[in-house]
């Protein structure tokens, strides 16, 4: 069980008071706050520890190093991956997907190639794989949804064909909530030995991942998004995939040898983290993982379900509020539109209440487009935030529809 009072201790920034109102932050989507912990690791590298990893022989080197592998490790435990050298750090969900559609694409995709992805993908796992299809002059074909935001994997089949070189679809939708059956995607695509990409920046934080029973080939998260600093993420890869993958950059730390004629590379996974990787951000996400595994990922899970439900609920029951998605799996946030007031108008009175939520297109234009919208609002929660707070949002939207009328 949660002590809500206690773990909001943990989170310095939940005592900020915006406008003279205490901060109530609902815009976890979009990033989480940090615990003390993960501040003071932080600080304390800067303070005490900061060299360069894997290249010195020196002291403070070899301590950020080994560091840096232990975080490596507890990334491995928390997907349950296999082996650690299928861990791979990148700049985030963003940096993860650019590598695969990158390092993939040159290896494994053609002219008249395809690949399919969902009508709820994030723009971070769109554009990469539009640019890709540029390069190589292969095309997008798309899973579409249902009104209540739910996938038409029954309509998967009809999608593959020959041609088919990756499906790359989201293990939970930003806007809907969705939580895809990617277990049963997976087993479909790899009947025609077909990879699957899983974009997990919105799931990792709120659910349980199991990389080995998903079966997917790719799974890609950032820290920012699970309490870990900014500026740090996660690809995973299997071994086999990974190890027929050129390197997506070159530059130090990725190579075995380099002569003027030819350069070896790493083994994984330094093959793909070429340069000085954010080093100090990624000891810091391990130290988040640690938290979250103090805290008990079930009792996350089970916390923020709870807060989910009681906030559909009271949503549910304001006048003229309609909620985008309503598939019965969902992470915790809720998308909705007030009547016809304008989403940037609810958003920015309840900014001056101190309630931050995220208004606008989400990232996910074809999905808003799907619904005929150029914009919604979106509180999406956290462990830490409270049944109270979501009574304050409500009230709130209550007197913004009352304003407007
Ligand atoms: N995919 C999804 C589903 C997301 O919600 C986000 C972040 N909003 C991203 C990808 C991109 O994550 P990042 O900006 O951390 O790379």
């Amino acid at each position: 069980m949660i002590n809500v009072v206690n773990i909001r201790k943990d989170f310095p920034v939940l005592t900020t008071t915006v406008y003279g109102n205490p901060l109530i932050y609902l815009d976890n989507a979009a990033t989480t706050q940090k615990p003390e912990c993960v501040i003071r690791t932080i600080d304390e590298l800067y303070r005490t520890s900061n060299a360069n990893i894997h290249r010195g022989v020196h002291f403070l080197s070899e301590k950020c190093t080994e560091k840096y592998e232990q975080a490596r490790e507890k990334i491995r435990q928390f997907i349950n991956a296999e082996k650690k050298s299928e861990i791979i750090f990148t700049s985030g969900t963003t940096g993860s997907i650019n590598t695969v559609a990158t390092s993939f694409g040159e290896r494994f995709v053609s002219a008249g190639d395809e690949i399919i992805l969902s009508e709820m993908e994030h723009h971070s796992n769109i554009v990469p794989w539009q640019l890709l299809c540029e390069r190589k002059g292969a095309k997008i074909k798309i899973i579409p949804f249902d009104d209540k935001g739910i996938l038409r994997i029954d309509l998967l089949d009809a999608l593959i064909n020959e041609n088919t070189k990756i499906i790359a679809v989201t293990h939970a939708s930003n806007v809907l909530g969705t939580i895809n059956p990617i277990k049963q995607i997976v087993a479909k695509a790899h009947l025609y030995n077909i990879p699957v990409l899983v974009d997990g920046a919105q799931a990792a934080p709120h659910e349980n991942v199991d990389v080995r029973d998903l079966d997917c080939d790719f799974y890609t998260f950032s820290g920012h998004k699970i309490y870990a600093p900014t500026g740090i993420g996660v690809l995973y890869g299997k071994e086999k995939m990974l190890e027929q993958m050129p390197p997506y950059q070159g530059g130090g730390d990725m190579i075995s040898t380099v002569t003027f004629e030819k350069t070896t590379y790493a083994q994984l996974p330094l093959k793909f983290e070429a340069g000085t990787l954010n080093f100090i951000d990624a000891i810091a996400f391990g130290v988040a993982i640690d938290y979250i595994n103090q805290t008990g990922r079930q009792n996350i899970i089970n916390c923020e379900h709870k807060l989910l439900e009681y906030a559909t609920q009271k949503l549910s029951a304001i006048e003229g509020l309609k909620i985008y998605g309503e598939a019965a799996e969902k992470v915790a946030l809720v998308s909705f539109l007030l009547k016809d007031i304008h989403h940037l108008d609810t958003g920015m009175i309840l900014d001056k209440k101190g309630i931050a939520v995220r208004t606008g297109t989400l990232c996910a234009e074809p999905l808003l487009t799907h619904f005929g919208k150029t914009g919604m609002v979106r509180a999406s929660f956290a462990f830490y935030n409270t049944f109270d707070e979501i009574d304050v949002l409500c009230e709130n939207l209550e007197k913004i529809s009352l304003m407007f009328n």
